[in-house]
């Protein structure tokens, strides 16, 4: 029999949907997807040049496990300029995206049993990832006229003595939504009281509208700073998802046991892409105001039509680059003489009759919803748009 953990994981959905959505085109498919979780731009010029340069210049031997000390240090330069948040190059571990940086934080943290809090919706690593590390995933609703945003009634309700952790997404995804300083202020507070660390994903960070600014909890005071592990990095901000290079900023003996862990799991992260990381951090930032505006133009657009679609709902995000839609309206619905049963179903009749990508609710917790993002061109986004009209005025019942 194979692990009892590694068969208990379901595939992540959000790579499927999209390896699904990439599948269907490659064979020639006429197909939409607002499936995607990465930005539809290319790397900026400087940071591809750097990469190549790297190369030329020998830097392709191992690191350092956990980062080299120069991208260490543009990290911290990073944090105090735009977070204000002073960290040294020992409480910083360079990963292997995002993703893995997840992942050490909970082997970092977690003994077997260990509850962890996540506000639902959730993004759909972060249960799995509890899960593989031996700890227990405590689903906390929240509700959409709160903003979907986690209030102190709702943590107290979750928590329990066995409770280890809170894993807070701002910029959210699913929801784009964004936390306030004074929320993350009673947040942090809570937090502080219960003696729970807190698993800080701000990897949409400088994906946010409006003229808004994302506050980092760890920002706060040493009282959360202390608890705090910020997990970022240049997937999203500089449109880099496919070179691997997230971070975290934590306490130094957190990041000690996360480098301990790393250095024999997979050894340093790809060391040209670390070159390509630092002059991400440290080079121009002119190119991603651009894609943000890009980004800001879609999301309107976006908002502004499933608004006024029938049977869904929407609120309009705040960061990062998907809308979160309520189709609890159109579920019970038939299309084509045949009901839709949940958003699986939605999803399902919906790339099969209009050829439009979407991920269904469930693996972020939510049943009733679908995701669409918006990291795809204007173009597509108008024809998505109206094969999604297309597809609800058919529905009947
Ligand atoms: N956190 C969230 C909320 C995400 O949406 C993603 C996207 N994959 C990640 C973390 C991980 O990003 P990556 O591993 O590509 O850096
Ligand atoms: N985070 C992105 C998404 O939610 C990319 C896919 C993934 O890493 O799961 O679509």
């Amino acid at each position: 029999m194979l692990a009892k953990k590694g068969l208990a994981v379901s595939p992540s959905p959000t790579l499927a949907i999209d390896s699904k959505a990439k599948e269907l085109k490659s064979r020639g498919v006429d197909v939409i997807s607002f499936g995607a979780g990465e930005p539809d731009f290319d790397t900026p010029a400087h940071i591809r040049e750097a990469a190549i340069a790297a190369i030329n210049q020998g830097h392709t031997r191992y690191t350092p496990a956990s980062g080299t000390p120069e991208l260490k240090e543009a990290i911290c330069r990073k944090l105090q300029r735009e977070n204000g948040l002073h960290y040294s190059p020992a409480e910083i571990v360079v990963s292997n995206g995002g993703k893995h940086s997840l992942s050490n934080a909970f082997a970092a943290l977690l003994n077997p049993g260990d509850e962890v809090l996540i506000p639902v919706p959730y993004w759909v690593s972060y249960p799995e990832l509890v899960k593989l590390n031996d700890g227990i995933p405590v689903e906390v609703v929240t509700e959409e006229k709160q903003g979907f945003k986690v209030t102190i009634p709702d943590l107290k309700k979750a928590w329990s003595p066995r409770t280890k952790a809170l894993v807070l997404n701002s910029p959210s995804n699913p929801t784009g939504q964004v936390y306030t300083r004074e929320e993350l202020e009673m947040i942090g507070y809570f937090c502080y009281e219960h003696e729970m660390y807190i698993i800080a994903d701000e990897i949409y960070e400088r994906l946010v509208y409006d003229g808004l600014a994302c506050t980092s909890i760890a920002g706060l005071g040493d009282y959360t700073k202390k608890l705090t592990v910020l997990v970022n990095g240049v997937s999203k901000s500089y449109a880099m998802t496919g070179w691997r290079i997230g971070y975290t900023a934590s306490a130094p003996e957190i990041a000690g046991v996360m480098g301990a862990i790393q250095s024999h799991a997979t050894s340093n992260p790809n060391s040209i892409a670390q070159k390509a990381a630092l002059a991400a951090l440290d080079g121009p930032q002119e190119g991603m105001a651009e894609m943000l505006q890009a980004f800001d133009e879609r999301r309107n657009y976006m908002v502004e039509r499933i608004v006024g679609l029938p049977f869904l709902k929407a609120l309009k995000p705040q960061g990062a680059f998907y809308v979160f839609v309520n189709i609890e309206g159109a579920l019970g619905k038939a299309f084509g003489g045949r009901e839709i049963t949940d958003s699986d179903d939605f999803a399902a009749r919906l790339l099969e009759e209009e050829k439009v990508a979407v991920v269904p609710g469930t693996g972020f917790g939510s049943p009733g919803y679908i995701r669409l993002s918006f990291a795809t061109s204007m173009e597509n986004i108008v024809k998505g748009l109206d094969r999604l009209e297309a597809f609800l005025a058919e529905l009947r019942g």
